[in-house]
């Protein structure tokens, strides 16, 4: 259980809400390192942990996307405390790959919570920082970007929704992909070990 793999739309853990973390061990750390390294595999700038099947409220970043040049921060049970301004961008993800769209977010965010060393985090964030940590943060609540885009704009990418929904389909029939029981059952697990 500790090979992570990014998992894709419509993945039921993508719609899991996350509960904080109440322990970081040796395995959750390993777990971060991972992230990281699946992010930069996959040229992303963050990482939720239900993208990687796990239900914790916790994330990893680079805006820079560069291992070797950019910030990498780790966000442990973040909260939002505060938002304002709007600012409309182009957003992709991870867990829905070659699928881009506009969507609008507050501009600016106050953020807290904690980094893997327990550090308290206490930032305010604007530009594409406050865009990719307020995606990764609606992943925790299992909320994806494509739910934030206008109606019309979804609309045009609902071909490319579906081809996800079959090809979920198809691994789960085929045993390639656990069951949503099997899977619900793992993350119950995890959380009460966790959680
Ligand atoms: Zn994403």
């Amino acid at each position: 259980m500790s090979h992570l793999q990014i998992i894709n739309y419509p993945h039921p853990t993508l719609r899991h809400v996350s509960k904080p973390l109440k322990k970081v061990d040796k395995l959750v750390r390993s777990w971060i390192q991972q992230m990281f390294e699946l992010m930069y595999e996959a040229k992303g700038i963050g990482l939720a942990a239900n993208q990687v099947d796990l239900p914790f409220q916790m994330f990893v970043i680079n805006p820079q996307g560069d291992r070797a040049t950019g910030s990498e921060m780790v966000f442990i049970n973040p909260v939002i405390k505060s938002s304002k301004g709007s600012s409309r961008a182009e957003e992709g993800c991870l867990s829905i790959p070659s699928v881009y769209g506009e969507v609008s977010r507050p501009a600016q965010i106050h953020v807290t919570g904690f980094d893997h060393l327990g550090n308290p985090i206490d930032l305010v964030a604007d530009g594409l920082l406050a865009r990719v940590i307020q995606h990764e943060y609606d992943h925790l609540q299992g909320t994806l970007f494509i739910d934030r885009m206008d109606p019309n704009d979804r609309r045009t990418l609902a071909d490319r929704l579906y081809e996800f929904e079959l090809e979920l389909q198809t691994f789960q029939s085929s045993g390639k992909l656990a069951d949503n029981r099997a899977i619900k059952e793992r993350i119950d697990a995890l959380e009460q070990q966790y959680c």
